[in-house]
């Protein structure tokens, strides 16, 4: 069978582009790898009607949905290869047949690469944050922490500082220059020049964090905003022109989500700088109608 289109990440993106698809009646087909970015928290914020729910549940619920749709037709696994073939594309699930189709939408996310230090990784989602908008209220006016990573974090800093008193943390790295430190003092951050060795507490909880000289600072929450990269390799296969975002590259898109590529159209955090559920829902939207018009008049 050939569908309409095949999408790529069946998540918060890929999802919401299915539903405008199988709203007019388009044969749809969602390849899945079932691993969300949010994951590892146990409650979303911020995406409308839907505060504090579990984002697991969230999308459970969005499937379920575009499932009492008969043009829809999910595919659980990873997609490890997508071609050009004739005037539409070929996908290789693992496991299974090719599967083709006439449009083609990348939805597969991005993945965190987190710094590599002793209690962070198992914090991630729950006290080891990103996002303030999405995990800084369930902290509010605790000690905060915000470890440096790249010359973003100190902007994430004065950010974080509205949530409550915030060090930042240099971790070893060099002195910010003197109009950034006038800005953090502004704000009442604490800059800590020594290097982190390790969150400590029972993890997920975080009592706070163990500096190289033996120090101990307290934290309730430490954010940090790791460099990004794509779940898998297929925008770079089939050609796609990349852009640098902040915290990684995003794939190129024009204003209905179609990417340089003619009928390969990319939503979600892969394809913008700025990243949470709701923006890659509605990018979703956006990608499913782009691709729905261009079925009819592309
Ligand atoms: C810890 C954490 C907490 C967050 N909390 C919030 C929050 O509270 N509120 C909020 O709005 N945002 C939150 N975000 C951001 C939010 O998770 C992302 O913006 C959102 O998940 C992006 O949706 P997406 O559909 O673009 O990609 P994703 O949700 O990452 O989904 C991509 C999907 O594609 C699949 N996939 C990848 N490669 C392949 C492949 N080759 N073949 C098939 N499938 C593939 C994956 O398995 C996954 O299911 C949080 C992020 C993190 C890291």
């Amino acid at each position: 069978m050939r569908y309409d289109a095949l999408i790529i990440g069946g998540s918060f993106a890929g999802l919401s582009a299915a539903m405008q698809l199988a709203r007019a009646n388009r044969a749809v087909c969602v390849v899945d790898g079932g691993e969300p970015r949010n994951r590892f928290a146990a409650a979303s914020h911020g995406f409308f009607g839907q505060d504090g729910m579990p984002p697991g549940e969230m999308l459970a619920q969005a499937r379920g949905k575009l499932a009492a749709y008969p043009s829809v037709r999910f595919v659980d696994g990873l997609a490890r290869e997508a071609t050009v073939e004739g005037d539409g594309f070929a996908i290789k699930v693992d496991g299974g047949p090719s599967l083709i189709s006439r449009k083609l939408v990348l939805a597969f996310g991005l993945k965190d690469d987190l710094p590599d230090l002793p209690g962070l990784r198992e914090r991630w989602g729950a006290t080891v944050n990103h996002c303030p908008y999405c995990h800084g209220y369930e902290f509010l006016h605790r000690p905060l922490g915000v470890l440096n990573l790249h010359a973003h974090s100190a902007f994430q800093a004065q950010l974080i500082a509205d949530w409550g008193p915030t060090t930042f943390f240099l971790n070893g790295g060099a002195r910010p220059d003197d109009e950034t430190s006038a800005r953090l003092a502004a704000r009442n951050v604490t800059i800590e020049p020594e290097k982190v060795v390790a969150l400590e507490g029972e993890s997920p909880d975080l009592t706070g964090v163990r500096l190289a000289d033996g120090r101990f600072v307290e934290l309730a929450s430490l954010f940090v905003a790791p460099r990004t990269s794509f779940q898998c390799p297929i925008a770079e296969q089939l050609g796609c022109v990349l852009d640098d975002g902040p915290l990684g590259r995003v794939i190129q898109t024009d204003a209905t989500k179609q990417t340089s590529v003619p009928g390969v159209y990319a939503a979600g955090d892969i394809a913008r700088p700025m990243h949470n559920a709701t923006f890659a829902s509605a990018d979703g939207v956006m990608a499913g109608a782009g691709v729905h018009h261009a079925l009819i008049f592309g």
